[in-house]
C-alpha cells in the first residue's frame, strides 16, 4: 500500500519508518527497494483485504494524480470493510486493477462498492491487447456516432471480453494520454461501444467534484 498510520496520519514508506495498517491495525513494514514502488508491507504475506493487489508503478500514478485524503479509503459496510484505491469526496470509487481478475471476484466488489463506482484498467499487461483492440476499433470507424461512441464486439478484442462480465464503467488505459471507455452495446452482449477520453480531462473532471462522476454514467 502507499499508506501506513502514524496515529492518524498517513504516511508514506520511508527506511526506517513506522507505521499501522489503516484496515487491520497492525504494525507494517516499510519496503523501500530499488526494484518495486516503495510502498508498506504486511508482516505476513498474505494482505487483510484479500482483494489489494500488490502495488505497481501505474497504480501509484494514477492514485497520486487524487488528494491523499482520496487515497486508500476504508470503506464499510455492516461486518465488511475493503480499502478503495480512490473514494472522492462525493462518494465515488474508483479501482485501478492490473492483474486479471475472476468473474465472481468482480462481481463481488461491483456489489461492495456499488453503482457509483468505476474501473480503470491497465491495457499493458498483456502484449497482444492494445494490437486487437485497436485493430477492431479502427475497422469500426466507419460506424463512429457523433458523440464518438463506436460499436464494437467485443469477441475480436480479448481485454473487452474478458470484462464482459462488467457492470460498471471500465476505462482501459494503454499507457497513452487517452482513456477508452468500454460499456454493454444495446443490441446485446455481442456489441459494446467504446469511446475515447483524453486521460487529463478524465482527471480534471473527477478533480472538479461539480457533478460528481455524473459525467460518465
Ligand atoms: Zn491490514
Amino acid at each position: 500500500m502507499r499508506f501506513a498510520l502514524s496515529g492518524k496520519n498517513k504516511i508514506d514508506a520511508t527506511p526506517g519508518a513506522h507505521g499501522r495498517c489503516p484496515g487491520c491495525d497492525t504494525e507494517m513494514i516499510a519496503k523501500c527497494g530499488s526494484v518495486r514502488v516503495h510502498h508498506w508491507a504486511h508482516k505476513g504475506t498474505r494482505h487483510c483485504d484479500q482483494w489489494w493487489e500488490s502495488e505497481t508503478a501505474w497504480h501509484r500514478q494514477w492514485k497520486s494524480a487524487f488528494p491523499t485524503d482520496w487515497q486508500e479509503v476504508i470503506i464499510r459496510k455492516s461486518d465488511k470493510w475493503h480499502i478503495a484505491d480512490i473514494e472522492t469526496a462525493n462518494g465515488d470509487v474508483i479501482e485501478f486493477q492490473h492483474s486479471h481478475i475472476d468473474p465472481y471476484e468482480l462481481y463481488a466488489r461491483e456489489e461492495f462498492y456499488g453503482p457509483r463506482m468505476i474501473w480503470v484498467v491497465d491495457g499493458t499487461r498483456l502484449k497482444r491487447d492494445h494490437e486487437t483492440f485497436s485493430r477492431e476499433i479502427a475497422s469500426q470507424m466507419l460506424n463512429q456516432k457523433h458523440d464518438g461512441t463506436v460499436e464494437f464486439n467485443p469477441r475480436s478484442a480479448q481485454i473487452a471480453k474478458r470484462w464482459d462480465a462488467s457492470n460498471r464503467l471500465v476505462y482501459l488505459d494503454f499507457g497513452d494520454n487517452n482513456l477508452w471507455r468500454i460499456s454493454v452495446g444495446m443490441r446485446g452482449p455481442w456489441q459494446k461501444h467504446a469511446k475515447k477520453f483524453e486521460k487529463q480531462k478524465f482527471i480534471d473532471t473527477i478533480l472538479a467534484q461539480s457533478t460528481s462522476l455524473d459525467d460518465f454514467y
